[in-house]
């Protein structure tokens, strides 16, 4: 059984728990470079993502955050978590109403990173304007799943190592590059754990990539 870990320095650490348990993984907050070292997955909620990237700069996390993720650790980000897991951000300009242009990259805001996206903070808009959406979700069977965007950022432009595996009014939603994914909306806050589950399965993949054994398996 895989072992996951939910960042737990602010945000919906508790209802990602919950729904990484109800997925068959163990699930166990993370909040230490040591307990970090420990997980086989990592899951990084939804919150504030300012507050969140500067309580892992101050809890001494945000290196060791960019090596596993860089050293292939299966990675997700719900919202907030999305971009934390951006190489690059943007503030929604304050000037543009329809949002869907301007915006300037913020400047001090450090994230981890690992996909290859430039994402929009607040993109869908204010807190009042959050929203509760169908998604079709590629790699996610069964159908759509109900997508509840708080104050949701959307992705702005992706690189070409990254599949889109969600759109929601023209607007990238969620994404995955290798072993990272991203949703803009929240999974955890439905009961329905199918995102979560397919987290469990991308974990439990690596942990059959065992290096030694594919050396040794003839594909062709
Ligand atoms: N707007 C928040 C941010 O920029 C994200 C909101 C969320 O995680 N629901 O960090």
């Amino acid at each position: 059984t895989p072992v996951i870990g939910v960042l737990a320095l602010q945000g919906d650490v508790r209802e990602h728990l919950i729904a990484l348990a109800s997925a068959d993984a163990v699930a166990r907050p993370v909040r230490r470079p040591e307990e970090l070292a420990e997980v086989d997955g990592l899951v990084i909620p939804g919150g504030e993502s300012t507050t969140m990237s500067k309580l892992a700069v101050l809890f001494g996390m945000m290196e060791p955050l960019r090596a596993r993720v860089a050293a292939g650790m299966p990675v997700y980000g719900t919202c907030a978590g999305m971009i934390l897991l951006a190489d690059e951000i943007l503030d929604p300009s304050p000037s543009s109403p329809s949002r869907s242009s301007g915006g300037y990259p913020i400047s001090g805001q450090e994230t981890v990173g690992g996909i290859d996206m430039i994402v929009r903070r607040n993109a869908f808009g204010r807190q009042n304007e959050s929203f509760e959406a169908a998604v079709e979700v590629d790699g996610v069977p069964g159908g759509s799943v109900e997508g509840v965007f708080i104050r949701a950022p959307w992705v702005e432009s992706v690189g070409a190592a990254v599949d889109v595996i969600a759109t929601h009014g023209g607007h990238i939603v969620a994404v995955r590059q290798g072993n990272a994914l991203a949703t803009s909306f929240h999974p955890e806050l439905t009961g329905d754990h199918r995102v979560h589950a397919l987290f469990v399965d991308m974990v439990r993949a690596v942990g059959r990539l065992d290096p030694g054994r594919i050396s040794r398996v003839r594909i062709d």
